[in-house]
């Protein structure tokens, strides 16, 4: 079974899971996993002001800080420059692409470049992922991402992933050399940023997502999480099952 050249995007409000299942599906599928929000960090801790084209980096930095949208035309610029180096001549290259679009426009530059086959949208109870924003910790030595929220109440079934669960260990060796664990919390998992992520979200992601309807072209599959990662197989299923796919 290869998913390799299938291009697969999950879109969601903040503190879904959809950067901890893209993760473990890429894994599972080794085909890269492109994450908007890291690579942004990535590239203005670096000040990459030349990759994030005309706007600088402090500039992107200040929107990310607020938790506002980065205006349509540098952010699809830059998704569009990314996805565009993977692969060669001859072979598409696969992802699974975690964070764009998040507005109507970005739903646009997407079919109209052909960088989508099949889109998931993925849904939580406003509460439970706030609970798991606020829970979030990532080792900045191994960059393994872990979460201290325990969610086990309304049929929810999401204990914390800790350091210690297997998949997740931390210290881990890096570069040959056991790492030194050293959690921390996301500057903009405030509860200023957060509420102006999640109005986004809800102003603008889901006329994106509906957008995909009007534009036709994608399947579009609305995923809700009703347990958490245990939900990866079901997930995967689903997509595979587009792709008619067998396991
Ligand atoms: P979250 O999904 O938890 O809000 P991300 O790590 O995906 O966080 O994104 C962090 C920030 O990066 C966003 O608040 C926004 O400023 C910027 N960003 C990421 N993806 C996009 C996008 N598709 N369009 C505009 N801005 C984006």
């Amino acid at each position: 079974m290869s998913m390799l050249g299938k291009r697969i995007v999950f879109i969601g409000a903040p503190g879904v899971g959809k950067g901890t299942f893209a993760k473990l599906l890429c894994k599972r599928w080794n085909i890269p996993h492109i994450c908007v929000g890291d690579m942004l960090r990535d590239d203005v801790n670096k000040s990459a002001a030349g990759s994030l084209n005309n706007s600088g980096a402090d500039e992107i930095a200040i929107f990310m800080k607020r938790g506002m949208l980065i205006p349509d035309s540098t952010i699809c610029k830059y998704v569009g420059m990314k996805l565009k180096t993977l692969g060669n001549d001859n072979t598409r290259s696969g992802y699974i692409l975690d964070g764009f679009p998040r507005s109507k426009a970005q739903v646009k530059y997407l079919l109209d470049n052909d960088f989508v086959d099949v889109v998931v949208h993925i849904t939580l109870d406003r509460w439970v992922s706030i609970d798991k924003i606020l829970g979030r910790r990532r080792c900045v030595t191994c960059g393994n991402d872990f979460n201290v929220a325990n969610v086990m109440t309304d049929g929810y079934n999401m204990p914390p992933i800790l350091p210690t669960d297997e998949g997740y260990q931390c210290p881990q060796i890096v570069l040959g050399k056991l790492c030194e664990p050293n959690f921390s919390t996301r500057s903009d998992d405030n509860v200023e940023s957060l509420t102006k992520r999640l109005e986004s979200y809800d102003v603008e992601t889901t006329v994106a997502v509906e957008s995909f309807k009007e534009f036709g072209g994608v399947a579009l599959h609305h995923f809700p999480v009703k347990k958490g990662i245990e939900e990866a197989d079901d997930l995967a299923e689903v997509i595979m099952q587009w792709f008619n796919i067998r396991k």
